[in-house]
């Protein structure tokens, strides 16, 4: 039976929903599953894991691994994978997997498919769907190599099960010296409260239609009843009116929540990118000929500024 290694995406000592989803893509597929995680502090995510089908935990729990460092976590990576002898090693699309996954690949003599949105397998025959070119077209790849097959997956691709809570069968792994070429010694994060982008299951996301820094305060109090995530177009970021880290789209965030607004938003192609595997579109937009419309499940044609206070109240009725 093929046998996969999932590594854990964490933000500090929590793991990231996608990577649950992983777990629950390999137990819907009667898959052999095991878990890595490697951090500082991390030991407590073992049973989690395991209560979501990990048979074992890899687990490097170590001060020298608090940060991400290629080096060091690549070492105790392609450990975990030669020990758990699985055949395919599957990551949630972040910026540590964008330089862990293809590495591991490299060390293991592997293959490796980015961003994929879905997977088909068929005896040996994996195949991965991956969208390309903004989004616009959807690739099909299959690997050659009979190597091992490292795979990263957007988050949001598969859906997520509650599981059982069940105690770990963890095998502890040790960190070797740390690389003294190359050392973080600090991650300043900006802390802003707000709900994260990528694990919002509600976004909100506003466009140049809200006309300035006063439009994106306007549409606030929608984001905050909905306890969304609050992103928005290129356009909203190159005018400053909000920082960059809320770009959704090919040169920010891609994200695919539950449900998705888009408020005074066009729709253009690189907006699409970041959002169009959002499984229930709304759009306000006034142009009812807003490209924007083509991907909406629900479109209101109209001002937005008559339009999201009407939003808000029908939240209001909604929650009580
Ligand atoms: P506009 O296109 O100006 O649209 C504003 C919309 O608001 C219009 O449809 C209008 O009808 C509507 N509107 C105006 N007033 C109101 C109102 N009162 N009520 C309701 N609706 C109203 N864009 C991204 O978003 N993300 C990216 O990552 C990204 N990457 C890019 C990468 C490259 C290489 C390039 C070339 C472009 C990229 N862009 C990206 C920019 C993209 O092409 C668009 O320019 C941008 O998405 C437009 O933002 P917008 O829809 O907010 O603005």
């Amino acid at each position: 039976m093929a046998k996969v290694l999932i590594v854990a995406d964490l933000k500090g000592a929590e793991v990231r929903k996608p990577t649950l989803e992983l777990l629950t893509k390999a137990r819907q597929e009667g898959l052999a599953a095991d878990a890595a995680v490697l951090g500082s502090g991390v030991a407590g995510i073992a049973d989690l894991l395991a209560g979501h089908g990990a048979q074992k935990v890899y687990l490097a729990d170590d001060a020298a691994l608090e940060f991400y460092s290629g080096p060091l976590y690549l070492g105790v990576l392609a450990e975990a994978a030669k020990q758990s002898q699985a055949d395919q090693v599957w990551f949630s699309v972040s910026e540590t997997s964008k330089a862990l996954a293809p590495a591991l690949a490299g060390r293991m003599d592997g293959g490796y498919i980015n961003d994929a949105v879905a997977l088909k397998i068929e005896g040996d025959t994996l195949e991965a769907t991956r969208p390309v070119m903004a989004a616009k077209v959807l690739q099909k790849v299959r690997f050659k190599t009979a190597g091992l097959k490292v795979i990263s997956f957007r988050g949001g691709a598969f859906d997520l099960e509650e599981a059982a809570p069940k105690t770990a069968d963890v095998v502890k792994l040790s960190t070797p010296e740390p690389d003294p070429r190359v050392i973080t010694k600090e991650v300043i994060q900006e802390e802003t409260g707000e709900v994260d982008l990528g694990e919002a299951t509600t976004v909100v996301s506003v466009g140049r239609g809200v006309k300035g820094p006063e439009g994106v305060e306007f549409v606030k109090p929608l984001v905050r009843s909905l306890g969304a995530a609050y992103g928005a177009s290129r356009a909203v970021v190159d005018s400053g009116w909000m920082p960059y880290n809320r770009q959704v789209g090919q040169t920010g965030r891609v994200v695919a929540p539950d449900v998705y607004f888009s408020i005074g938003i066009s729709g253009a192609i690189q907006h699409l990118a970041g959002m169009s595997g959002s499984k229930l579109i709304i759009a306000v937009n006034k142009d009812p000929d807003a490209p924007i419309f083509s991907i909406a499940d629900y479109g209101i044609v109209g001002d937005l500024f008559k339009v999201v206070p009407v939003l808000i109240e029908e939240v209001k009725k909604y929650k009580q």
